[in-house]
């Protein structure tokens, strides 16, 4: 990484994940999906491709994302603060917090933090700026 191109985390940043469900509830938003993460959440939860369709994900504009409660705002599969899907959760779901509106600045990344325990946290491990960076790919 040459000394020009180096990004403010530079020295790295810390987080781990504690499953708090935090980032999966709390606020309107979107879980953009696509048709093969849909296919491979209707077969973890071995059901078919349409009926998954139809109990959980809705259209927008020419894009699907996952739906959520309108009250609270928890994503469909948020379940007693748990993932019902961890492991056949979409890329979105995945890649978060390395989302790069998210790293754009320090400042960004603190507001982040405010609704990710994970970050800074005490158990946290520190993730090298490569690491990072190879998310954003
Ligand atoms: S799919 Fe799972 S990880 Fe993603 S927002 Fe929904 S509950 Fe959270
Ligand atoms: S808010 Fe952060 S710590 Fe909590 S589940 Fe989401 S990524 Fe993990």
């Amino acid at each position: 990484m040459s000394e020009e191109k180096k990004p403010w985390f530079h020295e790295g940043l810390r987080f781990g994940c504690t499953g708090c469900g935090g980032c999966c509830t709390g606020s309107p938003g979107y879980v953009w999906i696509s048709e093969e993460e849909a296919q491979a959440m209707a077969s973890h939860l071995q059901i078919g491709y349409e009926e998954f369709l139809k109990r959980y994900t809705r259209r927008v504009g020419n894009r699907m994302a996952l739906l959520e409660d309108r009250k609270n705002y928890d994503c469909v599969f948020l379940k007693e603060n748990r993932c019902a899907i961890y492991s056949a959760r979409p890329t979105q779901c995945r890649t978060f917090p390395w989302w790069k509106e998210n790293l754009t600045s320090e400042h960004e990344w603190q507001e982040t933090a405010r609704r990710c325990e994970g970050i800074d946290h005490e158990d946290a491990p520190l993730i090298s700026a490569e690491e990072i960076l190879s998310h954003l790919d």
